[in-house]
């Protein structure tokens, strides 16, 4: 692929710059955490097409111990 299209292609949610993963052949958007992949040399810009880094496999034990506190948020009468 050239890498000069780099420069014109832009994220299509968040219109941010990607980064191109020459291995994986994907456009890689870091704030969105999503790649798109490039099929025949064509970048696939679509969201529905993407790759959700955050569902990458091996991430199994993530911390899910954040809220230890007791959810009691009501109206303050
Ligand atoms: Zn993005």
């Amino acid at each position: 692929m050239d890498t000069r299209l780099l420069d014109i292609l832009v994220c299509p949610l968040c219109k941010g710059p990607l980064k191109y993963d020459k291995d994986a052949q994907e456009l890689i958007c870091a704030p969105d955490r999503l790649a798109y992949p490039i099929r025949d040399g064509i970048p696939i810009m679509w969201a529905e097409e993407a790759r959700d880094l955050n569902a990458a496999p091996g991430a199994a034990a993530d911390t899910s111990a954040g809220t230890s506190a007791g959810s009691s948020a009501g109206p303050a009468a």
